[in-house]
C-alpha cells in the first residue's frame, strides 16, 4: 500500500488551504503523517486517490449510516437536481422531512432546518436563552457542540472550571455565561444552580461521542431532567451525533428522556450539510417569524439536502438496523478485547449502538478525565496499522468509530485481521 498521490495532493493543498484540510479533525495531527485524500466511496468501502480500499468506520463522522451512495438516496438526489438547486422559498420536501423528524422525537412539535450541527446548537442555545430570559448555560467537560464561541470552552479540567476559552479568538465575554460540569456527575450540575440563579439550561451529548464514546451511567439523564424541571431550566440535548443513530428517535428514545430542545445534524442530511433544532410549540413559537428570536439561513432547507435527508431517514426506518448495529458492535468489542489480551495491551472498549471506541487504558471511562488517561501514542501506532491493513478509522483516540448498515461479514473479517496485526504492533512499543 502506498500513499504517493495523497502525499502529493496534501503538499499541493497546503498552498491555498489551511493545513490542506477544511476541518482540523481530518488533519491526522494527533496520529502523525499526512491525511488521506479520498477519491470515492460505495457501500461500506472508501477508496483513496492511490486506489487503496478501506472498510469505512469514519463514515464522514457519522452521516453515512446506510453506507455510501445508497441507491435510494442517489435516486432521490438525482430526481431533486432536475428541479433546481436552491430557490430562497419553501418547498414541499421541507415539510416532509420536518414531519419525519417531529414524529421521531415526541418532544418536538416544530423544527427549523439549518446547515450544520454547529448552527443547530448555537440556535438551540439562543432559543433556550430567549425562552427562559436567562443567560447562563451549563455544558459538560469533554462534550463537543460545534465551534460556536460560547461553547468552545476548554474541555480540559483546569481551564474548564475557570471557563477560559479553549480557542484563541474567543473573547472572555463570549464564555462568561458558560459553566462547566462533569459528565455523569449530577452534583456538579447542582453546585452551579446553588451558585447562580440565571441558568437557562444544560446542554449535553446524551451519549458522548466527542471524548470517545462515553455512555450516561445509571439514571443520569432522567435524574438530570427531573432536577432541571424542579429548577425551571431547560434540557438541551445535542443529538447531532446520536439522532437517528442510537435509535430512530435518538438517545432520548432509548433512555426515555424528553429534551426541551433537541439539536440534530449528521444523519438527517444523509451526507449533505443539514442541521436542525426543534422543541414543543410553546418554545418554537419564540423563533422568527412567529416570535422575537432571530435565526435565518440563505440555503437552509436546501432542496437537494432535504431529498437526501428524506430518502436516508425513510430507508433507515424501513431497515431498522438498530438491533443489528448492537450485535455488530458487540462482535467488534469482543474482537478488540481478545486481540488486546492476546498481545498484553491494556484496553477498554466503550460502545453504544452503532458507536464504538477502544481506549488504550485500563481505567473505566465515565468522563473526560478518564478518557484522557488513554495512551495516544499507542493509538497512533494502532491507527496506522489499521490503515495499512485496509481499515479506515478516525485519526484520533477521542473520536467514535461508526457502523453503517452496509457492513458485510467480509468487512468484519478484514477488520479482525487488521486489529490483530495492529494490536501486535502496539504491544511492541510498550
Ligand atoms: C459533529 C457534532 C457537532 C457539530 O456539527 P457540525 O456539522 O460539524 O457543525 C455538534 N454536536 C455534536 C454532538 C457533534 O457530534
Amino acid at each position: 500500500m502506498n500513499f504517493k498521490k495523497s502525499e502529493k495532493l496534501y503538499k499541493k493543498g497546503l498552498i491555498n488551504l489551511v493545513g490542506s484540510v477544511n476541518s482540523p479533525v481530518r488533519a491526522f495531527a494527533s496520529v502523525g503523517g499526512n491525511p488521506l485524500f479520498i477519491k470515492k466511496a460505495k457501500g461500506s468501502t472508501i477508496t483513496d486517490v492511490d486506489g487503496n480500499k478501506y472498510v469505512d468506520f469514519v463514515l464522514s463522522y457519522g452521516p453515512m449510516i446506510l453506507g455510501h451512495r445508497h441507491k435510494k438516496v442517489q435516486k432521490a438526489i438525482t430526481k431533486a437536481l432536475k428541479n433546481g438547486y436552491s430557490f430562497g422559498a419553501s418547498t414541499e420536501a421541507e415539510i416532509k422531512l420536518a414531519k419525519i423528524v417531529c414524529d421521531a422525537f415526541p418532544g418536538m412539535d416544530k423544527v427549523r432546518f439549518v446547515n450544520s450541527g454547529t448552527e443547530a446548537v448555537l440556535s438551540g442555545i439562543r432559543l433556550a436563552r430567549a425562552f427562559t430570559g436567562k443567560d447562563k448555560i451549563i455544558k459538560f467537560s469533554g462534550c463537543y457542540h460545534g465551534h460556536q464561541d460560547a461553547l468552545l470552552v476548554a474541555a480540559g479540567s483546569g481551564l474548564a472550571t475557570l471557563s477560559l476559552p479553549g480557542s484563541k479568538g474567543v473573547p472572555e465575554g463570549a464564555v462568561k455565561n458558560t459553566l462547566i460540569a462533569n459528565y455523569n456527575d449530577l452534583e456538579s450540575v447542582k453546585a452551579h444552580f446553588d451558585a447562580h440563579d440565571d441558568i437557562a439550561g444544560v446542554i449535553l451529548e446524551p451519549v458522548a461521542g466527542n471524548m470517545g464514546v462515553v455512555t450516561p451511567q445509571n439514571n443520569f439523564l432522567k435524574e438530570l431532567k427531573e432536577f432541571l424541571v424542579s429548577k425551571g431550566a431547560l434540557l438541551i440535548v445535542d443529538e447531532v451525533m446520536t439522532g437517528f443513530r442510537s435509535k430512530f428517535g435518538g438517545a432520548q428514545e432509548l433512555f426515555e428522556v424528553e429534551a426541551d430542545i433537541t439539536c440534530l445534524g449528521k444523519v438527517i442530511g444523509g451526507g449533505f450539510p443539514v442541521g436542525a433544532y426543534g422543541a414543543r410549540n410553546e418554545i418554537m413559537e419564540m423563533v422568527a417569524p412567529l416570535g422575537g428570536m432571530y435565526q435565518a439561513g440563505t440555503l437552509s432547507g436546501n432542496p437537494i439536502a432535504m431529498a437526501a435527508g428524506i430518502a436516508t431517514l425513510s430507508e433507515l426506518k424501513k431497515q431498522n438496523p438498530y438491533d443489528k448495529f448492537n450485535e455488530v458492535a458487540a462482535i467488534l468489542e469482543v474482537i478488540l478485547l481478545e486481540k488486546a489480551k492476546k498481545y498484553g495491551v491494556d484496553l477498554v472498549v466503550n460502545r453504544f449502538g452503532s458507536m464504538i471506541n477502544p481506549f488504550f487504558t485500563n481505567k473505566e471511562i465515565t468522563n473526560f478525565a478518564d478518557a484522557q488517561t488513554s495512551d495516544t501514542k499507542k493509538f497512533s501506532v494502532f491507527f496506522w496499522e489499521m490503515i495499512k491493513n485496509g481499515v479506515f478509522i478516525p485519526p484520533s483516540q477521542f473520536e467514535a468509530w461508526f457502523l453503517s448498515s452496509a457492513l458485510t461479514d467480509k468487512d468484519i473479517e478484514k477488520t479482525t485481521k487488521a486489529i490483530d496485526l495492529a494490536m501486535e504492533k502496539v504491544s511492541q512499543i510498550s
